[in-house]
């Protein structure tokens, strides 16, 4: 038996492994159910074309946390790409986040900063400098109505399908608005792609004598030997699937959503311009075109076939791949009751998007599970290389 089971090959399970194995001479058993390591963020060629398609859709990497970006780069090395997100609503393209660009395109205008900030200000003005309770609130407040309903409004009723009121303010805050013609997607210091792909940065982190992975293998499966009823108990468990799954959904279901992938590789050299396109009307089926050769210009890909990607988000079912907690009220109410159960785990560490029910990008599920392995897991294990 290894000394540990680590549940969940993403980012958050294999810092985890890689931590343990490299510094604390631990032997970890890394299992998950999916045929590859890796998680949401792993990616392969496509077969037809060789562009490396990011299998459950486009991850960029960002971070401003120093020790995520050191750790980070022990195992690749990065391009110098820089994201940028266009919107197409009513037929016409604007960019994304909504920036002086987006807004003076919007109204037909050439405000400088401070004008753009008092008409904005002005129509953000309704809410009456009433704290925003929800997303439709802090939608209208940060960037007025107008804005709101062009832009946000309906890209997010077709992303979540729930009432942007019943929504928390929360995940729209994290998209900028900048009173400059700066269209970058992210605010942060660090930004790229792994030189040689995800496949490649993800395999090095497995790559350890402590680490042995088992895929195809489902913790819940009682006739494997890693499963629940086999290892909890017997070894401390780090475990990165579905909170509500692990107890059974004893306390009921947490909402998620889940996103159906459509790709097609279509015979012209560049489809769209550009590597991801939202489309913010509600009668557009889709929240988001991708297409993937435009992640990597460094590479030598073919110059007349292109791939890309429609995005169609829905609720999850038990049976789907769950990929966005929803985070209702009722959700935040389960979520508590289910924490309770976690402290009654002895041994058994949650951690992770699926784990903690929370919105996580790929440097904070590095960085939490860094933290995990030295405010949790360490003190089991004995001094640094003492193993
Ligand atoms: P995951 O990557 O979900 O890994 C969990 C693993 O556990 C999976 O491999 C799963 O198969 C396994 N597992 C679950 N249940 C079981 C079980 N019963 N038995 C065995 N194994 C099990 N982040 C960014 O930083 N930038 C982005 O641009 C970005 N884009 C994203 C786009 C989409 C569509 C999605 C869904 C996520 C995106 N993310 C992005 C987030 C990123 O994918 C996560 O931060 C990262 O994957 C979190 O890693 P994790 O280890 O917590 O979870
Ligand atoms: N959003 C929007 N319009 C856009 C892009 C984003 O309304 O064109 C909102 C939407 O609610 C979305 C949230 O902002 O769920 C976060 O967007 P992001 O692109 O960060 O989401 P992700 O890449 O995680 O799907």
């Amino acid at each position: 038996m290894a000394d540990v089971v680590v549940v969940g090959s993403g980012f958050f399970g294999l810092t985890v492994a890689e931590q343990l194995a490299s510094r604390y001479g631990v032997k970890v058993m890394l299992i998950d159910r999916r045929p590859h390591i890796g998680g949401n963020a792993y990616s392969e060629p496509e077969p037809e074309t060789g562009i490396e398609v990011h299998t459950y859709g486009t991850h960029l990497f960002h971070t401003s946390n120093e020790r995520v970006w050191e750790y980070v780069n022990r195992f690749t090395a990065f391009t110098n790409y820089v994201h940028r997100v266009y919107t197409t609503h009513q037929g016409e393209v604007f960019p994304m986040p909504i920036n002086l660009g987006t807004i003076n395109q919007f109204f037909r205008s050439a405000y400088g900063p401070e004008a753009a900030r008092a008409l904005i200000k002005e129509q953000a003005a309704e809410l009456g400098g009433k704290e925003p309770a929800n997303l439709d609130e802090q939608g209208v407040n940060l960037i007025g109505r107008p804005l709101y309903e062009a832009f946000i409004k309906g890209y997010t009723q077709k992303q979540w399908q729930t009432d942007p009121k019943d929504l928390p303010a929360s995940v729209i805050s994290r998209l900028p608005v900048r009173y400059t013609y700066d269209n970058r997607y992210f605010n942060d210091t660090y930004e790229g792609l792994p030189v040689d792909g995800y496949a490649a940065w993800l395999t090095r982190m497995a790559d350890h004598k402590n680490i042995e992975v088992r895929l195809d293998t489902d913790f819940f499966d009682a006739s494997q030997p890693f499963s629940k009823a086999a290892v909890v108990g017997q070894v401390p468990v780090i475990y990165t699937g579905a909170v509500d799954r692990y107890f059974d959904y004893s306390e009921g279901d947490l909402s998620w959503r889940t996103i159906d992938f459509e790709q097609e590789v279509l015979p012209v050299g560049d489809f769209q311009g550009t590597s991801v396109m939202n489309y913010a009307d509600p009668d557009i089926p889709y929240t988001r075109i991708l297409e993937f050769r435009h992640l990597h210009p460094e590479r030598d890909y073919p110059k007349d076939k292109t791939v890309v990607v429609k995005e169609y988000s829905r609720f999850a079912t038990r049976d789907d791949e769950p990929y966005y907690p929803v985070n209702t009220a009722a959700d935040r109410e389960r979520l508590a009751t289910y924490r309770d159960l976690m402290t009654g785990e002895k041994d058994v560490f949650f951690g992770g998007r699926l784990g903690t029910y929370q919105y996580l990008d790929m440097h904070m599920a590095i960085g939490s599970a860094l933290s995990m392995v030295d405010n949790k897991l360490a003190p089991m294990f004995g001094a640094e290389g003492s193993r």
